[in-house]
């Protein structure tokens, strides 16, 4: 027997339009590329996603087809995250960072039909124009005043295209299964892999991510994601803030620490999310300065693990931190750290400890460790083992290519992830597998040893590797970097490890380097850092 209840397909642009009519002055503020500030509310936003989904079926555009960006966070990003999802089409954000052969690469592989792209990298895609050729168009994401000359062809401007367009627009009834969004996963080794998000997974996550355990946004809220909207959909905030009736806060290219803290002050930012790299920047500023954005209230950090030195900084400074994780694979959220009544009791050092790990599933997530074998694992702390994952908004296979291993178990994805879990469900990454130190038959998590090197006074960023040994297989090394007017040796970097890991864990060798290598993520690059020192 069927349930009498509607039967309403979760679809991306109810999100927006949800906004528009409830939380309609809501502001959605930008620093923009062309320099000056842009603001408006969710109605002009919804206003001009319409206009947007008019002028792309005047393309040619429908259900089905691959839109590309190249863009920054701003509004008129959000808006093309609505418009083309909106008509059915799939909006692709190309990570701008990558290198350029990837960048070719995946616009080909994804057959992305037009390209929208910010000023900042017009150079960029006229340097590939004519090694792409599926895409019809570009459309830069500026007005006539600041039209580049370009060398891309049929270059038109956004603006332009919005101008006269009707301000209405019958959002067409698609399968919430259908295809709504595309991100590559920015791989060290092999080709970028295609995850192909769904309109179902998409409102799903972002009700999710709103969860009070999760991020919390409220119509009290003013989020400033740093996290870009070409790395997982800027976690999903873009699609989140809307539910809530959030203040969204859009830096644009502006993310180092001066930009961001006067950002944060003049638009009330109480909340804001990214990668401890942004977060290193940000705190050296307020140091320097002294002073921190009086209304931010809540960091929610994850992509790396956060250093306990970062957490501290933070909540010495009266800003709590949220420890998260994910994937691409998992739009992105997996676990998030909130403490539970139990937690909460514990005394602050054990408290302190829990919140360091990555934190406990949200309702649509469900998590497994198991052995080489297969085997599940207890969730003791102790045991560790591959974290598998199954839920709502977890990638069932890559776009346009073959299963592949992580997929191989019928209803989970193998993370590729090293992990332990408590009785309580709360997830400590030891490590990615391809990264954990493996010493004389015992695991060695690079985490754990760079986040000791990283409370060192004298230390910005540091990174673990395995430097392969004749007797040990691998012995731990450390690269670090100091941060600016601050020293210390090699030498003194190693002492510190006496007596905070166990001895046979304890670096053969500290070596201090001018900066570390990142990804396009801001991830360190651990098979570069391996290639220059583990040798
Ligand atoms: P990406 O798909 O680029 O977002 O990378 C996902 C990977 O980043 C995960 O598989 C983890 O290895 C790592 N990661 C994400 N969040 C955390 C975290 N909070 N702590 C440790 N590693 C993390």
């Amino acid at each position: 027997m069927l349930g009498q209840m509607m039967n309403v397909p979760l679809v991306i642009p109810s999100l927006l339009e949800f906004a528009a009519k409830y939380h309609g002055d809501c502001e959605i503020v930008s620093k923009t590329v062309e320099g000056p500030i842009h603001r408006y509310t969710y109605v002009g936003m919804a206003r001009r996603a319409r206009q947007l989904a008019n002028a792309l079926r005047g393309l040619g555009l429908g259900e089905g087809d691959i839109v590309g960006t190249l863009a920054w966070n701003g509004y008129r990003h959000v808006e093309l995250y609505y418009a083309v999802s909106g008509i059915g089409a799939v909006c692709h954000t190309v990570n701008p960072r990558l290198f350029v052969e990837q960048i070719t690469y995946i616009i080909n592989h994804a057959e992305d039909r037009y390209i929208f792209t910010d000023l900042t990298f017009v150079k960029l895609l006229e340097g590939l124009a004519d090694k792409l050729p599926k895409v019809r168009g570009f459309v830069l994401m500026t007005d006539r005043a600041h039209m580049p000359s370009t060398t891309l062809p049929k270059a038109l401007c956004y603006e332009e295209l919005l101008a006269g367009q009707p301000d209405t627009f019958d959002w067409p009834v698609v399968d919430e299964n259908s295809a709504a969004a595309l991100c590559y996963t920015s791989g060290t080794t092999g080709n970028p892999r295609g995850v192909l998000y769904s309109h179902r997974s998409t409102v799903l996550h972002s009700m999710a991510v709103n969860f009070a355990d999760a991020f919390a946004l409220t119509a009290r809220d003013a989020m400033l994601p740093v996290v870009p909207m070409f790395h997982v959909n800027a976690w999903g905030i873009p699609y989140a803030a809307p539910v809530s009736g959030c203040k969204l806060v859009m830096p644009g290219p502006h993310l180092d620490g001066p930009s961001l803290t006067s950002l944060m002050e003049t638009e009330g930012v109480t909340i804001t999310a990214g990668v401890p790299t942004v977060w290193l920047n940000l705190l050296a500023h307020i140091k320097e300065t002294g002073k921190r954005p009086s209304k931010l209230d809540r960091v929610v950090i994850g992509g790396s693990a956060c250093p306990p030195a970062m957490m501290e900084a933070f909540e010495g400074l009266g800003i709590r931190t949220i420890h998260a994780w994910g994937m691409t694979e998992m739009s992105p959220l997996g676990v998030i750290n909130s403490p539970t009544r139990k937690t909460e009791a514990l005394p602050a050092a054990e408290r302190a400890a829990v919140a360091l790990k990555q934190g406990r599933p949200l309702f649509g997530v469900d998590i497994k460790i198991v052995d080489a074998a297969g085997e599940d694992l207890p969730f003791d702390a102790v045991s560790f083992g591959s974290l598998k994952v199954h839920g709502y908004w977890i990638c069932s296979g890559y776009f346009r290519q073959d299963p592949v291993p992580a997929h191989e178990e019928p209803g989970w994805f193998d993370t590729g992830d090293v992990a332990t879990i408590d009785a309580e469900g709360f997830v400590k990454i030891v490590d990615r597998t391809k990264d954990v130190i493996k010493s004389g038959g015992e695991w060695i998590s690079s985490i754990d040893l760079e986040n000791v090197a990283i409370a060192h006074p004298a230390v910005r960023e540091a990174a673990a590797i395995g430097r392969p040994d004749e007797k040990w297989g691998e012995r731990p090394v450390i690269v670090a970097v100091l941060k600016p007017g601050a020293s210390a040796t090699a030498e003194e970097i190693r002492a510190f490890y006496r007596g905070k890991v166990g001895k046979w864990c304890e670096p053969d060798a500290v070596i201090i380097v001018e900066s570390l290598p990142h990804t396009a993520t801001g991830k360190l690059l651990k098979t570069e850092l391996r290639r220059l020192y583990g040798g």
